[in-house]
């Protein structure tokens, strides 16, 4: 029988996998990763190898039942067209990709093909582009949008049980060695790590802990969503929508769903200014700028929060999400960087690094973006850290300069003379705040 290519690209599972459940429908199924060097080069160590073991795992739920992935590097349009013909295959089978580089790719094989590229379910619950306004426009808001998401609803987890599936085997390129990582700590890769650590975690009290980086009680999905080792509509599933912990939570699978659909709608936002007004702030540039985003990259501002959190980046490629807002809210108003900087070093270094939900974040955070938190409203970073990490647990975890400090000086330990080689801060929160707010005033001025 003529087989059909499942060609993986960020949906490495085999469960509620709608695609494959499509290809199967058709007869044998041939499972393909296609290394891309252009996704793979802008991708940090820890990234990569996350993905590298993601993919091991993915052969090996594979070989339970067939003859394993077929990997294969190269350019998609020449890789899965020369594969089509390999092995007399009859389709092309995926999951929708929305994001910008996916779907001109996508567009690329499509016209490169001589057989149907079929796109069957998305890493999304509700896929991008599909809610509108009344008006019949993109959403640009999240409130309304995530009413209409909950209204619109979602399927069932889609059974695609690969035991019943006859699968295909072609010949396989090996995966190339991972790059070093150093001491970074990576979670366990795979679909059967990733819907473990879900049940383990799904009835955490999340409204208790979900600002609390000290406790580290997220869910940690962010990684697994950004590789589909596990779909939301898995998590979604899981969640009583009546439980108000759980209801926050299917709130927080609603935000990667709304900037996934506003990257849709407006691509060009992963690269610039949403609001573009926000573009014409007297940002700090050149070597001063270099300077700026050296100390914040390394963790060595003299704000302890700040720099334990751009230690856990280093140190796990992951930071806990009120932390992601304090760094980057330092970067841009504090420091004077523009959100670009940032947003490109957590792409970098992000094990979960999703351009959607990466890029807008950041727009948020600067108050240029969507429905963004008003310019004003400006982080002081020494509140911050008393207020979400009140005993000082987390930055002492991070910054072993400040480990020997109780609170309050470990929240500012400058008091405490600069411990242990611990820098100065490297700028006056309130004179940065000041000078900030009276920039963003001037702006108005000008254009009202
Ligand atoms: P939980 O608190 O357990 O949340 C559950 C899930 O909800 C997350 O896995 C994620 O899928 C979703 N979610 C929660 N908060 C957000 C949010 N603000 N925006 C979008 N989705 C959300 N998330 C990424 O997945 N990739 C990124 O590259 C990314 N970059 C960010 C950059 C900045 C500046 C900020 C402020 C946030 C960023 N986030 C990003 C969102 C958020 O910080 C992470 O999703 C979250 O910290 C992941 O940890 P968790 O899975 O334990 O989250």
């Amino acid at each position: 029988m003529t087989p059909s290519i499942l060609w993986f690209r960020r949906d490495l599972r085999l469960g509620d996998h709608p695609a494959l459940a499509a290809a199967a429908a058709e007869g044998p199924v041939l499972p393909l990763f296609v290394l891309d060097d252009a996704l793979l080069s802008p991708s940090g160590a820890p990234r990569t190898a996350f993905l590298l073991r993601s993919l091991k795992a993915l052969d090996a739920d594979l070989r339970a039942h067939g003859p394993g992935l077929v990997v294969r590097r190269g350019r998609p349009e020449d890789v899965v067209p020369a594969l089509v013909e390999e092995a007399g295959a009859g389709a092309v089978h995926v999951s929708a990709d929305f994001a910008p580089y996916g779907a001109a790719r996508d567009e690329r094989v499509a016209q490169a093909l001589d057989v149907p590229l079929v796109r069957t379910g998305s890493p999304y619950a509700v896929a991008p582009g599909r809610l509108h306004t009344k008006t019949g426009d993109p959403y640009k808001v999240y409130t309304p949008f995530a009413r209409a998401w909950a209204e619109h609803g979602w399927r069932k987890p889609a059974d695609s049980d690969p035991g019943a599936v006859e699968w295909a085997g072609a010949e396989s390129e090996d995966l190339p060695d991972e790059p070093g990582i150093g001491d970074v700590e990576l979670p366990e890769a795979g679909e059967a790590a990733a819907l473990a650590a879900w049940e383990q975690w799904r009835g955490t009290p999340y409204d208790d802990v979900r600002d609390r980086p000290d406790l580290d009680e997220t869910s940690r999905m962010s990684t697994y969503l950004r590789w589909g080792a596990i779909h939301p509509r898995t998590l979604l599933a899981g969640l009583d929508a009546r439980n108000p912990h759980q209801a926050t939570y299917r709130r927080e699978l609603a935000w990667r769903e709304f900037y996934a659909h506003v990257l849709h709608a407006w691509p060009d936002s992963a690269r610039d200014y949403f609001r573009p007004e926000l573009r014409e702030l007297p940002y700090v540039t050149g070597k001063e700028r270099d300077r700026r985003l050296e100390a914040w990259a390394s963790g060595r501002t003299g704000f302890p929060i700040v720099d334990a959190g751009m230690r856990q980046l280093l140190g796990e490629g992951w930071i806990h999400n009120r932390v992601r807002m304090i760094v980057a809210s330092f970067l841009v108003k504090d420091l004077g960087v523009e959100w670009q900087h940032g947003a490109r070093h957590f792409m970098t270094h992000l094990v979960d690094g999703d351009l959607a939900s990466n890029q807008h974040n950041w727009q948020w955070v600067a108050g240029c973006g969507t429905d963004a938190a008003p310019y004003f409203r400006i982080f002081n970073p020494i509140t911050q850290g008393a207020k979400f990490d009140p005993d000082g647990d987390y930055i002492r975890r991070w910054v072993p300069e400040l480990a020997g400090l109780a609170k309050p000086d470990v929240h500012h330990p400058w008091r405490a003379g600069a411990p242990n080689g611990y820098p100065e801060p490297l700028v006056d929160h309130a004179t940065q705040r000041a000078e900030a707010l009276e920039a963003y005033q001037l702006l108005r001025r000008h254009r009202d």
